[in-house]
């Protein structure tokens, strides 16, 4: 029997998602015969037991057995070595130089390919391969493998991802698109890198919940609490300021958002407007932007699109 099947995970600052599906290379569509999210336990003996638990139980629920996957796929929170694929830097601090592709070969104790990447380059594949991606085809005639694409997660902390003719762009070292450190504000916030004023302390889950609970900051917002409205227009300028600089050095088709806060409306209405007054070239050739289409499954998804295709490359 030809193998057909993919083992995508999605590891998080607090969870860990996992999930068995069929790609269908054709549509670009994903069957997901199990899927089952944990809680990411902040330290590494645990946290491999507890992923290996996840593993079985994915198998178990979708009924197949490890030697029926054709690879696994790891979206792991922070830079990768191209090479080892092991974790330099990160904000999940417990994660840096473990090397967990190795640990987890030896523990389920199986030669099916594991392959990792970033999360928010994976996310930004995923949503190319098979979310925002179909629908800029469908609209503006370009398919997946002519697209360029940004994706930008805004949750526990910023990162981003580039693809451009079906491929990741991973730099030399595995730090391209490390986005949420790009410095807005010379001298600004301390962030956990070293530098002063990166994007991340400004924009993340984290940085708006130093203010406030993000929750109820979005609530006063929607009621009109001027404090919280500046807030909201600070944050709004510092956004479309991210954008422009990322747009003058990738100059996307689209840019797609994903992480906690993309599902916050109100932080992105009308966003293109405001970006189009910020782009060199006229309002006409600014970058659609898209929140993300396949919601918080974005990341495992791409997790298996990423390991089919370096089986296949
Ligand atoms: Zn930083």
């Amino acid at each position: 029997m030809e193998k057909k099947y993919y083992l995508g995970l999605d590891v998080g600052g607090t969870k860990v998602e996992g999930a068995i599906a069929i790609l269908n290379s054709v549509d670009h569509s994903i069957s997901v015969l199990s899927k089952k999210r944990i809680a990411c336990v902040q330290e590494t003996e645990s946290f491999t037991i507890n992923l290996v638990d996840l593993i079985h139980d994915l198998l178990t629920t979708a009924q197949i057995k490890m030697e029926d996957l054709k690879a696994i796929g790891l979206g792991l929170p922070g830079t990768l070595d191209p090479k080892t694929c092991i974790m330099l830097n990160g904000n999940t601090r417990f994660l840096v130089g473990f090397d967990l592709i190795a640990t987890l070969r030896e523990k389920l104790k199986t030669n099916t390919p594991i392959v990792a990447q970033n999360d928010a380059n994976l996310f930004t594949l995923a949503e190319a391969w098979g979310g925002a991606g179909l629908h800029y085809s469908k609209y503006k005639n370009v398919p997946f493998e002519d697209q360029v694409v940004v994706g930008i997660t805004l949750g526990t902390g910023v990162g981003g991802g580039f693809v451009t003719k079906g491929k990741i762009l991973s730099g030399a070292n595995g730090s391209a698109l490390e986005v949420g450190h790009i410095v807005l504000h010379a001298g600004g916030n301390k962030c956990y890198c070293g530098q002063q004023g990166c994007a991340e302390t400004y924009l993340s889950g984290t940085a708006i919940n130093k203010t406030m609970d993000s929750t109820v900051l979005l609530e006063l917002a929607a009621q009109g609490n001027s404090d919280v409205l500046q807030f909201m227009i600070d944050y709004r300028l510092d956004l479309v300021q991210f954008l422009s600089i990322i747009n003058n050095l990738f100059n996307p088709h689209y840019f797609v958002f994903g992480g906690g806060l993309s599902g916050q409306g109100i932080l992105f209405e009308d966003l293109k407007t405001d970006l189009e007054e910020n782009i060199f070239l006229s309002k006409e050739y600014c970058p659609e932007i898209y929140i993300n289409h396949l919601g918080d499954s974005s990341g495992l998804f791409g997790a298996m699109i990423y390991a089919s295709e370096k089986l296949h490359s």
